[in-house]
């Protein structure tokens, strides 16, 4: 098997990602190819942390824009990702995986409070740790807190799993023009303004120097982990790669 370029990542999911063909909500089979991929990586003998968004279920911007309080909104979207880890969990179980969720807001009787030194050690047992609740404070997305846990559990990459298989020049579905970038600088996705993750998120990888690998989750995991097939490596220094 092809040695992994990383040894530990964390593997960002979004919720839309979970919810198969539906226009809303957890497809347990989409669920469980998800976590085939988190399996492989284990396999290869990465240590893997998980972040899922919340979208699929709720959004606080949304919701804020229909006139309730943003604030409130964006604990409820918090809450839509602790039920994705819940079901993300459950998959991983049923393969195998040793997992915990750990969550931003404390819910004792669901999942372990987030405590930064208590994940290393999970980690470092082989366990799957899946952050739920992002970063535990409104105003902010599951992409920032991504950035957050990948910089504080020492990750050398974040993996971005999505649809399409990289960062494009434009939207490949729209547009037959786009071309999709091997390698691109942080500095160029912020100056682009290319939808990849959000600023905060991209601005915290740039200042601890992780790389963000953009793969398609159709494509799998593996080839993104080993440097194979197509994906996108955001990362290096102000110039584009
Ligand atoms: N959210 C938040 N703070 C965080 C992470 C998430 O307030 O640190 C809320 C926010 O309302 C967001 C929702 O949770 O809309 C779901 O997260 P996100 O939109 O990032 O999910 P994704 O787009 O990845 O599915």
């Amino acid at each position: 098997m092809t040695q992994a370029l990383y040894k530990r990542v964390l593997l960002k999911i979004s919720g839309e990602a979970l919810m198969g063909d539906g226009e809303f909500g957890i497809d347990l089979p989409t669920v469980e190819r998800v976590a085939r991929q988190v399996k492989a990586a284990r396999e290869m003998g990465v240590e893997v942390c998980l972040v899922v968004g919340g979208g699929n279920i709720f959004r606080g911007l949304s919701m804020a824009a229909s006139g309730m309080e943003r604030a409130s909104a964006d604990y409820m979207g918090m809450l839509a990702t602790v039920m994705n880890a819940l079901a993300v969990q459950n998959s991983l179980e049923a393969l195998g995986v040793h997992t915990r969720v750990m969550s931003a807001i404390e819910m004792t009787s669901v999942c372990e409070p987030y405590i930064r030194r208590r994940a290393l050690r999970h980690l470092e047992k082989g366990r799957v740790v899946i952050f739920a609740a992002g970063t535990g404070n409104p105003f902010f997305t599951t992409d920032t807190g991504a950035a957050l846990r990948a910089a504080e559990m020492g990750c050398d990459a974040l993996m971005k799993g999505t649809q399409v298989d990289g960062i494009y020049t434009a939207d490949p579905k729209t547009d037959p023009d786009a071309t999709r970038f091997d390698a691109i600088s942080y500095h160029e996705v912020l100056a682009r303004d290319l939808k990849v993750m959000d600023q905060a998120a991209i601005s915290l990888t740039r200042e601890n120097g992780i790389p963000i690998v953009v793969f398609s989750l159709k494509d799998g995991i593996e080839g993104a982990l080993t440097g194979a097939g197509q994906h996108t490596v955001v990362g290096g220094s102000d110039s584009a790669q």
